[in-house]
């Protein structure tokens, strides 16, 4: 369980984030994916993820202390339905900058809707990540929202779907922000990894 967990900063560029004296871990998915919610439930506080749910503050890096130990970071989200080509080349160079070139980053959490079939959106993304070698891990969000058989369906959809982008099947977690489903699970696979 997580006991502190506190907001740092907000950057637009990878360079001004926290001294990465710490193992990072940030979180990503489509906008609506449930990420701010994930967040609050991990962390078990109300409302710190809000932060980047603010308008203007949508787009930027959001740096949490978890613990004095570790940094959780919310990215922004993609796939909005309506922006400019410009914010869109923005977002890509802040988001990739990030991923390929911060050296404490230790795990990236793609969250991905647990009721939905694949999404082109989705599947791009993790594309990219795996062609520049970022690992990542997959978070089927919202299981609370479908039966437990749907939701398992969807998973292996999905992973069926992504299976010639990857190498090795990437590990993946099911979720639920108000059941807090797979929060044990989540943290332990992040302290393993802390202490690894
Ligand atoms: P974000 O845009 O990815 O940060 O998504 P939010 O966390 O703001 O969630 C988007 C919507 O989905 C909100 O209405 C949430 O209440 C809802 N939501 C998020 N996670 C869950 C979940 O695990 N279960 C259910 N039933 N609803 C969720």
């Amino acid at each position: 369980m997580i006991k502190k967990a506190k907001f740092l900063t907000s950057n637009t560029d990878y360079k001004k984030c926290p001294s990465p004296h710490k193992p990072e871990f940030a979180f990503i998915g489509r906008s609506n994916v449930g990420k701010s919610s994930l967040i609050n439930m991990l962390t078990n506080t109300k409302g710190l993820a809000k932060i980047s749910g603010t308008p203007g503050k949508t787009q930027l890096i959001n740096h949490f202390e978890i613990d004095e130990r570790w940094y959780m970071v919310d990215l922004p989200g993609y796939g909005f339905a309506k922006v400019s080509k410009s914010h869109k080349a923005d977002w890509e160079k802040m988001i990739k900058d990030y991923l390929t070139l911060r050296e404490n980053l230790e795990a990236t959490f793609v969250l991905i809707d647990s009721r939905l079939s694949p999404q082109k959106k989705d599947l791009e993304f993790i594309l990219w990540c795996a062609e520049n070698a970022i690992p990542i891990v997959l978070i089927f969000t919202k299981a609370d929202k479908l039966a437990k058989a749907k939701i398992q369906a969807n998973v292996r959809k999905f992973l069926k779907t992504s299976e010639s982008i990857f190498e090795e099947a990437p590990m993946y977690f099911i979720t639920s922000s108000t059941s807090a489903l797979g929060r044990d699970e989540v943290l332990e696979f992040i302290e393993e990894v802390n202490h690894g």
